[in-house]
């Protein structure tokens, strides 16, 4: 299959790696929008958030933590952050295999756009 974050959890194509074990790897996104920006997927292939079933809540679930885990490292805990994940095109997905997005660094708007 060709996927970008299939490769990139690969070690295919090189990122920025911030954490990871078994089932999951967090990268630098490469065009940040906020002063960190950080990828959070499973190394398992799900297109969208649609074709994750129910028996992988867990994984999901693992998504989130590994967020927060990692905001508290990043010192963003307290001032706070948001996590996110886009599906499909009127979702903004842009890259289809499922991915949280970390954004902390700066006072975020909302709504988004
Ligand atoms: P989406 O738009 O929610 O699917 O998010 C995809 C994200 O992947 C965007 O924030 C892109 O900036 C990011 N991105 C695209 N290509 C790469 C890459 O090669 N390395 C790291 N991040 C990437």
């Amino acid at each position: 299959m060709d996927c970008l974050f299939c490769k990139i959890a690969a070690k295919q194509i090189p990122a920025k790696t911030a954490f990871e074990n078994d089932r999951v790897i967090a990268f630098h996104d490469l065009f940040p929008q906020a002063p960190t920006h950080i990828l959070i997927i499973p190394k398992a292939h799900y297109t969208t958030l649609n074709d994750v079933p129910a028996s992988e809540a867990a994984l999901v679930g693992e998504l989130m933590t590994t967020a927060s885990q990692l905001a508290k490292e990043h010192g963003f805990d307290e001032a706070g952050y948001r996590v996110v994940m886009n599906c499909n095109p009127d979702g903004g997905q842009s890259v289809y295999h499922i991915h949280l997005h970390l954004l902390a660094g700066r006072k975020l708007t909302w709504p988004p756009g």
